[in-house]
C-alpha cells in the first residue's frame, strides 16, 4: 500500500477516538517516522512511497494500541526532547514540551568557560540532564531517581548518546544517597494533586507511571522536601531550577520563601503559564 493511503486510513480510524485533528495528524506522522525511519518532512514529500506488508502489519498493531489510548511515545519506545532522541518505556514519564523551558533556563545560567556540577533529581528518562550535557562541554551531571526503571533507562540513554564520561547515575530516595555539593540542582518532580489524577486524560491515567506524576495530596510534597533539604547539597552560590504546575506559582513561591531561599523567580513557559522556579540557596551572599 502507498504511504498516502495508509495515512488516509489511519486518519479515519484515529479520528473516531481523538477529536483534535492536529493531534491525529501529528500522532500518525510521529509513528510513521519511527516505523519507516524517516523524518516527518521526508514523509510529507514522499506520499507515494510503497510500504511493505510487514511494516503495514506493524503499523496496524500500533494503531490498535493508540486506539486504546496508549501514548505514541510508549508505542515507538522513543521520542525527542530538546531535539535529542530519548528512549523510554511506560515505567517512566514521557518528556514534555514545557520541560524544555526548564533546560533553557539552566543553559542560560551556564557560562561556557566554567565547569559546573549539576544534579538532575528525579531524572525519569534522564531527558533534562541529557539536554544540559549535550549543550555544554564542561558540565558534569549526576542523575538520581528513587526507582530502578528510570535509573536503567537513563543509563541506556546516556550510553547510546555517548554521554557516559561526564555523568553518574545514583539510585536515591531524594537526597539520601547524594554526597556531593552542586552548582545547580534541577528537577521536574511529580506535582499533580492526588485528587486531580483521575481527571487527567486516559492516555495519562492508563499508561503513565502514577508515581512520576502525583506529588502527594496537595501536589506540593516534593517542593516541601526540596525547599527543606536541597541547600545542603548546593555550593554557597548554588541555584535550584524546578518545574512547577501551571497553577502552583504562589504556593511553591511561599514554600521557598518560608525556607529563606533568595532571589526567587518564576519564569513562564511558551504557553505563557508560570512553569519554572529559580532560587538561590538561603546562604548565598
Ligand atoms: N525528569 C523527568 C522528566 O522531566 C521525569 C520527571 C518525573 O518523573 N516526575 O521527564
Amino acid at each position: 500500500m502507498k504511504l498516502k493511503n495508509i495515512i488516509e486510513e489511519a486518519t479515519l480510524l484515529l479520528s473516531s477516538v481523538i477529536e483534535d485533528k492536529a493531534e491525529v495528524k501529528s500522532n500518525i506522522f510521529f509513528m510513521l517516522s519511527y516505523l519507516l525511519n524517516k523524518s516527518i518532512s521526508e514523509l510529507k514529500i514522499n506520499l507515494d512511497l510503497n510500504i511493505s506488508k510487514e511494516k503495514e502489519k506493524t503499523f496496524e498493531n500500533w494503531l490498535k494500541r493508540r486506539l486504546n489510548f496508549e501514548p505514541v511515545q510508549y508505542i515507538t519506545k522513543e521520542t525527542e526532547f530538546y531535539g535529542i532522541p530519548i528512549k523510554l518505556d511506560n515505567k517512566v514519564l514521557i518528556p514534555r514540551k514545557e520541560t524544555e523551558t526548564l533546560v533553557d533556563e539552566v543553559l542560560k545560567e551556564i557560562k561556557k568557560s566554567k565547569t559546573y556540577k549539576v544534579l538532575d533529581l528525579a531524572c525519569g528518562t534522564g531527558c533534562i540532564g541529557i539536554a544540559i550535557l549535550k549543550n555544554t562541554v564542561k558540565t558534569n551531571l549526576d542523575f538520581s531517581d528513587f526507582y530502578s526503571a528510570p535509573i536503567k533507562i537513563t543509563k541506556e540513554n546516556l550510553k547510546s548518546l555517548n554521554l557516559e564520561s561526564r555523568s553518574k547515575v545514583i539510585k536515591s530516595d531524594m537526597f539520601k544517597n547524594i554526597e556531593t555539593k552542586y552548582d545547580i540542582i534541577v528537577s521536574n518532580p511529580p506535582y499533580i494533586k492526588k485528587s486531580e489524577f483521575k481527571i487527567l486524560s486516559l492516555d495519562i491515567i492508563n499508561f503513565e507511571p502514577k508515581n512520576a506524576l502525583i506529588g502527594g495530596s496537595d501536589g506540593l510534597e516534593f517542593y516541601k522536601k526540596i525547599a527543606t533539604n536541597a541547600f545542603k547539597y548546593l555550593k554557597e552560590k548554588g541555584k535550584i531550577f524546578l518545574e512547577i504546575g501551571y497553577n502552583q506559582e504562589s504556593e511553591v513561591f511561599k514554600i521557598f520563601k518560608n525556607k529563606n531561599w533568595k532571589d526567587i523567580n518564576i519564569i513562564k513557559d511558551l504557553s505563557n503559564n508560570p512553569r519554572i522556579l529559580i532560587a538561590k540557596t538561603p546562604y548565598s551572599l
